[in-house]
């Protein structure tokens, strides 16, 4: 009505009419929300700072939610998923946030399970059942209590969780011999989008699914066409969208669906127990040692060499990632004429495996010698695994703009695809650091972009074009392990052709046909481009936050943290909510008193700047220290 009525006035009185309009709708949902709020066991944030705490993820974007719900039962999920529908918002889940993809944030609702769902259920002689909110490294330490562990580590694992891990189908350098989280599903427990529960393990609203999953996988299987692209692509390691391989090697609906729900980045169903394989933990401690090559076309014989051996991690660090490697740590001796260092980790028959090894690196051109000192190893691998923080150390306005991140060939085609990218980024004058699990092809790519304004950052598009062009030459993918999300959706037709896409559209349909979770995540919907709704640009408040890139890394030593019962209350929480109150808030805020209470919860311990020291060397103590003393200033 008042939308209608505001027509006929003039401009100005549009202007007003819609403003009131949409004044009217916040007090009306505000009111549901109240009501809403009432219903709930877990807790309901609606504080318009509390929504930009959870505006951003470890990606580069950023949507503001109109409120987040930490459920605390099964109950409080379904009752709002019956809210958001009745209020046409969408729910978008989140575990730690350390999504590369922008599939962490949303518009609508945020489901955050840190604070509820966050207990391991039950450790069996080789399974595991979890809720969605475990870290990955805690998990694994309660698993080796029992001499067991659940090998496809993702290098984040000291901040990522098992809810997000299942949904972006995450792993890591163990890929190469033990395989992806995939390989470790057992059973999921979801509740779907009609907040109905769903649990393959019982076999409980399966029933829901069967025939149009059948139906669907009988037409895959018939598709000769789509047949063919499947085993083609079947040694591709891919993570870009639904795992629909799974109708190949599944005819259990159970199975089929507990698979489908990995990499489903939250679009298929909200998951609420997770119960995966764990196998014996390896009785041996794990030695690794890193060479240099000297030329970039032994990639790919040098991993299957490794690979023969049976190495439990193979990764590669290219000549741009080592030159600022080199930059930032100079005592680590890096050689300048090396193409790539090969970091290699054995984790059984080690004493024989590396005698063999060392006899193998006679066949290799490389640069000195093998680095075998287990302190040095320790400090590569540390390195390795914050590559991506690291890059955000180049300068005092560049950020890396993860966008490309998560590329992947087969191992054949390595050493083009690096030269390729080399070339690229060579032409655009960027610099780069591309590193990755070379034993499954992954190649991660963080290109350094200035970051103070919006057209700077538009650069990402023509960087995606270009790098997927030659991803696509070696029938690669735009994800191995990140999971689909926002940066990607726009490429995935390409990737997969229009007739695998089109099944991949059915899939969503059936579990989620109002399009309520997580829309335009997997699917560019909204035709949005790859530089829309970014969080760039980002005006620097000082050396102490700038280099902050949301990896979470130090949040589990946060004591703030551990307080508030988890939830996004932590060091890169406590630096957003400074950098938003001293940006953005007018002193007259009447949230500004609970807003600064909040940032006061930190008890200016120090473990983050301490965490941070070997990473990006933010120091978010000093920062919450000199806002505290008013030195922190637009
Ligand atoms: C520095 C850095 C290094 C990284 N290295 C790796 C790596 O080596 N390997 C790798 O795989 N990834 C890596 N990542 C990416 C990231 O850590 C993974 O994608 C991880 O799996 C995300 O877990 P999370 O708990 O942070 O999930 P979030 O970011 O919170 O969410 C990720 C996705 O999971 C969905 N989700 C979360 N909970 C649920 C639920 N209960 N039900 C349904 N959907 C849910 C969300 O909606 C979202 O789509 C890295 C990230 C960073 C910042
Ligand atoms: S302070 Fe450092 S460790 Fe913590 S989130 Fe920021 S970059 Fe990561
Ligand atoms: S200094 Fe503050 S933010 Fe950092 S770990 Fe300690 S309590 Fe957390």
């Amino acid at each position: 009505m008042l939308a209608n009525s505001s027509r006929s006035c003039g401009t100005q009185t549009v202007l007003r009419c819609e403003k009131l309009y949409i004044l009217i709708i916040n007090m009306l949902l505000k009111e549901k929300i109240d009501e809403f709020k009432k219903k709930i066991e877990g807790d309901v944030l609606i504080e318009r700072f509390w929504r930009e705490v959870y505006s951003t993820d470890a990606s580069i974007y950023k949507f503001v939610p109109e409120l987040i719900v930490l459920p605390k039962t099964k109950q409080d999920i379904q009752k709002t998923i019956k809210f958001a529908r009745e209020n046409k918002l969408d729910i978008t889940c989140r575990t730690a946030g350390t999504s590369l993809a922008g599939t962490a944030v949303g518009k609508g609702i945020i489901l955050d399970f840190t604070r509820y769902f966050d207990q391991i259920l039950e450790i069996g002689p080789d399974y595991v059942k979890t809720q969605p909110a475990v870290i990955y490294d805690d998990l694994q330490a309660k698993l080796a209590e029992k001499g067991l562990f659940l090998p496809p580590v993702p290098a984040s694992s000291r901040a990522c969780m098992i809810g997000g891990n299942v949904a972006t189908k995450a792993c890591g350098g163990g890929a190469v011999k033990y395989g992806t989280l995939d390989d470790f599903m057992l059973a999921i427990e979801f509740i779907d989008a009609d907040g109905d529960i769903v649990n393959t393990e019982t076999g409980q609203g399966v029933e829901k699914f069967k025939q149009k999953l059948e139906d669907l996988r009988q037409r895959i299987l018939n598709d000769k066409k789509t047949m063919a692209i499947l085993n083609r692509r079947m040694d591709v390691q891919d993570a870009s969208t639904y795992n629909i391989f799974a109708f190949d090697r599944y005819s259990n609906t159970n199975e089929l669906i507990a698979h489908l729900m990995m990499g489903s980045i939250g679009t298929l169903g909200i998951f609420t127990e997770i119960k995966l394989k764990a196998v014996p933990k390896p009785t041996e401690k794990p030695v690794s040692w890193a060479v240099y090559l000297a030329d970039l076309y032994q990639v790919d014989n040098f991993i299957k060499e490794v690979k023969r051996l049976g190495c439990s991690a193979v990764e590669l660090v290219d000549r741009v990632s080592l030159d600022l490697t080199r930059n930032c740590f100079p005592a680590l001796g890096i050689p300048t004429e090396a193409e790539a260092m090969i970091i290699v980790q054995f984790d059984e028959k080690i004493e024989q495996t590396l005698k063999e090894f060392e006899n193998s690196l006679k066949n290799f051109k490389l640069v000195g010698e093998a680095v075998k000192d287990p302190v040095k190893m320790e400090k590569f691998w540390e390195v390795r695994k914050c590559l991506l923080p690291l890059t955000a150390k180049f300068s005092a306005t560049t950020k890396p703009l993860v966008s490309v991140d998560d590329v992947g060939v087969r191992v054949k085609d390595i050493p083009d695809l690096l030269q390729d990218l080399r070339k690229i980024f060579k032409d655009l004058n960027i610099k780069v650091a591309l590193y990755g699990h070379a034993g499954t092809g992954t190649i991660h790519i963080d290109p350094v972009i200035e970051a103070s304004t919006k057209e700077h950052v538009k650069i990402i598009k023509k960087i995606a074009d270009k790098v997927y062009e030659a991803v696509f030459k070696y029938d690669g993918t735009i994800a191995t392990e990140h999971g689909g999300g926002r940066c990607r959706s726009m490429y995935l037709e390409k990737e997969w052709g229009k007739e695998v896409y089109k099944y991949l559209l059915e899939i969503k349909q059936i579990f989620d046909p109002d399009d309520i979770l997580n829309p335009n995540t997997m699917f560019n919907t909204d035709k949005s481009k790859i530089y829309d709704n970014v969080k760039i640009p980002i005006k620097p408040l000082g050396p102490e936050e700038w280099p902050c890139m949301e990896c979470a890394y130090c949040q589990s030593k946060c004591p703030a943290w551990i307080t508030a019962k988890k939830g996004e209350t932590g060091p890169k929480q406590f630096k957003n909510l400074i950098r938003y109150r001293v940006l953005n808030v007018k002193d007259n805020d009447p949230e500004i008193l609970e807003m600064e209470k909040q940032i006061k919860t930190c008890i200016l311990c120090g473990n983050c700047t301490k965490v941070c020291e070997t990473i990006v060397g933010a120091k978010l103590k000093e920062f919450n220290e000199n806002w505290r003393e008013g030195k922190v200033r637009e």
